[in-house]
């Protein structure tokens, strides 16, 4: 089974994708990557998923990407006693460290005591991605009464932002260690770290992780944006986090930014996905805006990795319709002759190193010869990732005797990988090469193939 699609899909799964028979439909519709949030649901809930997903890959014989994606110092109000409330614009509504007593119309809790130590009357609190403000009247280190300035409904776990206040929070809380202690054990591919605004905070991860996950930066704060290069230097995967991103800073600065990210990932050679909204009334509606159609196809143009779903496939009403549109619209934009103009008017310089090199000469000699295919034997995927930085126009089989290698590689554009036997010799990686292609569907007898392999000291 093979996709017939560069850009990937990440789907999140949630409440509305909990079944065998979902997660399975999601993956045959086009998933390549499921994102488990550790911001909802419990450990249960999600080794459960977890096993769902690697006997999909059993049975489907392909490897599947899994991203554990860490809350990291998301502020985040309490439950409520009876469901989401509204709140009236001009109405009092109190904030209080009170976690054990569920929220009404008139207070929630919000867990968060350096929140409170930090805020100072005339403070505003973006809640739910900024769609409810409310405005702090009066405030002291276990309580803050506000003023709701925008109204709306509200429901628990809603996020909350504050954008004047530097707030003094480590990118791991107690929390995330406990999360990522249990995910080690399940075994995760991808590890998304949230909120990160330092490149110190990847290399904190980096120290407990090794290289047993690649790790996603979040790009979500203002701060992070400031060290852009050496952020996608030190991660091995980047997230444009849209919808913290565009509460942080103005939302007419996020298209922008977006663009200027994607560019220094693939300038770098690191995956990089766009998330969140992107077709968000799907979780309602069983087709998208037109809005939102084109903004899958505007990253799927500009050559991102892969373009994420968040709430439609995690607790909407159509997930595995929204996994579809989304695969509809990534391989109607790139059959558009135009697409392939552009990636090869934004095709990154090479650096001079040998990987980048051998990258650069294998998207020439695959267009020379007309292959179908170009093959990676590769141990950390560093090779694959070396020859999808120059997003050539045949597919990229990445052949690796690494079962984790295989399933990070599924977030990557363009990557078609492959579990395979340790190999010996050129001969044997020859022979295989010609095999897998023909076995996966990308070619035949008389068809010319292109392959590689070498020995690369660093993980990715
Ligand atoms: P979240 O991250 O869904 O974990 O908040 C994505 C985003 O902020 O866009
Ligand atoms: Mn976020």
């Amino acid at each position: 089974m093979r996709r017939n699609r560069n850009a990937k899909i990440v789907a999140t799964l949630g409440p509305a994708s909990t079944s065998r028979e979902t997660i399975e439909a999601l993956f045959r519709a086009g998933a390549d990557v499921f994102r488990l949030n550790f911001s909802h649901g419990t450990h249960e809930d999600h080794q459960r998923r977890l096993e769902i997903i690697r006997s999909i890959e059993r049975d489907a014989g392909r490897p599947i990407g899994v991203l554990l994606d860490l809350q990291g110092p998301k502020l985040r109000i309490g439950t409520f006693a009876n469901g989401p409330i509204r709140l009236e614009k001009g109405a009092a509504f109190r904030l209080d460290l009170d976690a054990g007593t569920p929220g009404d119309t008139d207070r929630v809790a919000l867990p968060h005591p350096e929140i409170f130590a930090a805020l100072r009357p005339q403070t505003n609190l973006l809640l739910d991605d900024g769609r409810v403000q409310l405005r702090v009247e009066r405030c002291g280190p276990d309580f803050a009464e506000t003023s709701v300035v925008v109204g709306g409904p509200l429901s628990e776990r809603k996020g909350v932002n504050v954008p004047d206040v530097v707030l003094p929070l480590s990118a791991m809380t107690d929390k995330d260690r406990r999360d990522l202690e249990f995910g080690l054990t399940l075994g995760i591919d991808w590890l998304a770290l949230s909120f990160v605004q330092r490149v110190e905070d990847i290399r904190e991860v980096r120290k407990i992780v090794g290289e047993r996950v690649g790790i996603v930066a979040k790009l979500e704060k203002p701060a992070a944006i400031c060290s852009l290069d050496a952020i996608v230097d030190e991660a091995d995967a980047v997230m444009i986090a849209r919808g913290d991103l565009g509460v942080e800073m103005p939302a007419e600065q996020v298209p922008a930014i977006q663009k200027r990210i994607v560019r220094a990932c693939r300038k770098a050679g690191k995956p990089v996905f766009v998330a969140t909204q992107m077709l968000e009334s799907m979780v309602a509606a069983p087709v998208p805006t037109r809005a939102e159609a084109s903004d899958v196809a505007t990253a799927v143009y500009d050559g991102a990795d892969a373009v994420m779903l968040s709430a439609e496939s995690a607790s909407g009403k159509y997930p595995v319709e929204a996994v579809r549109m989304m695969d509809l619209i990534i391989s109607q934009t790139e059959h558009d002759p135009y697409y392939r103009e552009v990636i090869a008017a934004s095709h990154a310089t090479p650096r001079a190193t040998p990987s980048d090199a051998i990258g650069y000469a294998m998207r020439h000699v695959t267009g020379l010869l007309d292959a179908v295919a170009t093959v990676a034997y590769t141990s950390s995927g560093y090779s694959a990732l070396c020859m999808a930085r120059e997003r050539p126009c045949a597919p990229i089989v990445g052949m690796t005797p690494q079962t984790g290698t295989a399933r990070r590689l599924a977030l990557v554009w363009g990557v078609h990988s492959v579990v395979c036997k340790e190999l010996i010799d050129a001969a044997e990686v020859s022979e295989l090469a010609c095999e897998t292609v023909r076995a996966e569907g990308f070619g035949g007898a008389g068809q010319t193939v292109v392959w590689h392999a070498v020995r690369h000291a660093r993980n990715y």
